[in-house]
């Protein structure tokens, strides 16, 4: 899908497999020959078309203007084609959370709250606000005791922030009435609403498809013009982030140029997926994020097997509660 909606990456990169998929985008890893006839590995991070384009524009400033530095992800490099964004980053190798969680010792704690907080210390220098700290945008690697802070698609900016993008767009959510709304407000213009989503992966690409926005990238070359502030109507896909953790034992990439690969016709093609996904983790942020309906039609559980509680099955059991209620109190009030 990728090579076919961005051709050039088919020039530059073999994908060898997906390594992650959060709520607005869906992460692969890719090799690429460098001019020094090395490979190298990187993360090509496809955004999905109908994020914001302030938003993905923002996003990737952050990466640009902070990153590659005190434990904060860096960025290669950045492909658009009409409304498809990936972003290139130097690939880490890292464990998956909750995987390693229960053997980690206190120095093991100690180590990673102490890089967590460098990387905030240093990301708050540039009035960034992450706003979305949660062990998968937190990669680490318990061997190489290397950590990385990835994800600025929440991001906000403090008043004097130095992230110009971060002083456009400033992104509010807020609950009403069972349906999340994402409120966008703009520095220029009145803020707008813009309703939240259909739940599905596909509706929100067919929308995109029907409306497609114009994104800008690179960061640098943005300006701040009216087409980009224009609010991109098409709602966003809401998921449950998972990151689907490789097994290969990949080096990190480096700046070394890139040069271009022979093209393989994109149709012949196939993309491994894995299917074993990461337990997810949920922060107080996320909670913020849109939701995807309370019961889906079939009224299937959908949290079985899993460290979360899902609307179904939190309704039963209030409904238990109120049932256990009702009996206990049927013979005082003579209820019928
Ligand atoms: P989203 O905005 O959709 O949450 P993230 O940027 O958090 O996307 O990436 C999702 C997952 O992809 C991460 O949890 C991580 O497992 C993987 N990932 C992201 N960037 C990299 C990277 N540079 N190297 C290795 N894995 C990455
Ligand atoms: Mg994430």
């Amino acid at each position: 899908y990728l090579y076919e909606v961005l051709p050039q990456l088919s020039q530059i990169f073999r994908i060898i497999d997906k390594i992650g998929e959060g709520t607005f985008s869906s992460v692969y890893l890719a090799e690429a020959q460098m001019t020094d006839g090395s490979r190298r590995m990187f993360a090509l991070k496809h955004l999905i078309p109908t994020s914001h384009p302030v938003r993905i524009a923002a996003e990737l400033q952050c990466l640009t203007v902070a990153g590659g530095k005190e434990n904060v992800m860096g960025v290669t490099y950045c492909f658009r084609k009409e409304h498809y964004v990936v972003i290139v980053m130097p690939y880490m190798e890292h464990q998956t959370f909750v995987d390693i969680v229960g053997s980690l010792s206190f120095e093991d704690v100690r180590h990673y709250i102490f890089h967590l907080l460098k990387a905030l210390r240093h990301i708050h220098k540039f009035g960034i606000i992450h706003r979305d700290i949660k062990p998968t945008n937190f990669l680490f690697n318990r061997q190489k005791r290397e950590y990385a802070l990835v994800d600025f698609g929440l991001a906000q900016g403090t008043p004097d922030t130095r992230i110009e993008l971060l002083k456009v767009v400033k992104s509010k959510s807020h609950k009403g009435g069972g349906s999340s709304t994402k409120m966008v407000e703009e520095s220029l213009g009145k803020p707008k609403l813009v309703p939240l989503p259909p739940n599905t992966r596909n509706t929100a690409l067919q929308s995109s498809t029907k409306a497609p926005a114009k994104r800008p990238c690179p960061a640098s070359r943005i300006k701040h013009s009216k087409e980009l502030l224009e609010l991109d109507n098409a709602p966003r896909s809401v998921f449950g982030e998972k990151n689907i953790n490789g097994t290969n034992s990949h080096k990190p990439g480096t700046d070394k140029e890139l040069i271009p690969r022979k093209i393989v016709s994109s149709k012949h093609r196939s993309v491994p997926v894995r299917t074993t996904l990461n337990q997810r983790q949920k922060s107080p942020i996320e909670s913020q994020k849109p939701k995807p309906p309370a019961v889906s039609p079939s009224l299937t559980c959908n949290c079985y097997m899993t460290d979360r509680i899902c609307n179904i099955c939190l309704s039963r059991y209030m409904l238990l509660i109120k049932l256990q209620i009702f009996i206990f109190i049927k013979p005082i009030f003579n209820l019928n």
